[in-house]
């Protein structure tokens, strides 16, 4: 049975001065379902991932998320978005930041004080819960991020590398979190470098020079490439597409 599609980008087009950063960009997004999205370095993984947020404009092509052309304010409440730069007040604790966001999601009392612990536990930062951020690691800072993130209960995560500078046991934990959420019908969208992060997602989307070059199932993008890993599928498209 296929999920409900929660976010679509079609014919998505985009241009930045004459460079073209998005070229024709189909996706889809169903309830329960993990999508990573990978590619070298300036292919244009954030600028799809802000086009699909409408922070920016889309030149042809359009985004939907919820059955709704985005930007949309009612809309953003029920996406959890975690951008590739971290926005946080450095002069302000890790806690006091989690108070802050947390109340402009709505989460308030003891509601905001559960999923602070839950959630910073998670990512192994309760030790400095009150230690100020501009004190922490850029990793320690990534962690934040994504447990801020993490706190409201929103249907649609939208995460651009969310697990960078992030150690490889932290990630398993974290992708088990991620895992789990999917598993309770959330939809979760995300950019990684990290290729066995790829291989956990349900479906790969593969952008080299603003194009989809491929999307499918791990396995599909392996069978497609005849290769064993997405690492490989990776190294070999980047190859066919020169
Ligand atoms: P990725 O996330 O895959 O590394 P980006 O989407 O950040 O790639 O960038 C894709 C391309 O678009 C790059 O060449 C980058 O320099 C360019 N770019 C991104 N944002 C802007 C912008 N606001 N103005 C001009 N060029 C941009
Ligand atoms: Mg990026």
């Amino acid at each position: 049975m296929m999920g409900q599609v929660i976010a679509t980008m079609s014919s998505a087009t985009k241009s930045f001065d004459k460079q073209k950063v998005l070229d024709n960009i189909n996706l889809e997004l169903q309830a329960g379902k993990i999508v990573g999205i990978i590619g070298p370095s300036g292919a244009g993984k954030s600028t799809a991932i802000r086009c699909l947020m409408g922070m920016e404009k889309l030149d042809q092509g359009s985004a939907d998320i919820f059955d709704t052309k985005m930007p949309n304010r009612k809309i953003l409440k029920r996406i959890g978005y975690m951008g590739q730069n971290d926005a946080l007040y450095d002069d302000l604790s890790g806690k006091e930041n989690l108070v802050f966001f947390g109340s402009l999601m709505g989460l308030t009392g003891t509601a905001l004080d559960r999923a602070i612990e839950k959630n910073m536990q998670l990512v192994d930062l309760l030790d400095f819960l009150n230690k100020p951020v501009k004190t922490y690691s850029g990793g320690m800072k990534r962690r934040l991020s994504l447990a801020i993130t993490l706190l409201s209960n929103p249907d649609l995560f939208v995460l651009d590398e969310p697990t960078v500078g992030i150690d490889p046991s932290l990630r398993v934990a974290i992708w088990e979190q991620l895992r789990e959420l999917a598993n309770n019908n959330k939809g979760i969208i995300m950019t990684t470098h990290v290729m066995d992060e790829a291989e956990k997602c349900d479906y790969v989307g593969l952008i080299i020079e603003g194009k989809l070059f491929a999307f499918g199932s791990p396995k599909e993008l392996e069978e497609q490439f005849k290769v064993t890993s997405i690492e490989e599928v990776f190294l070999k498209a980047e190859v066919n597409a020169k």
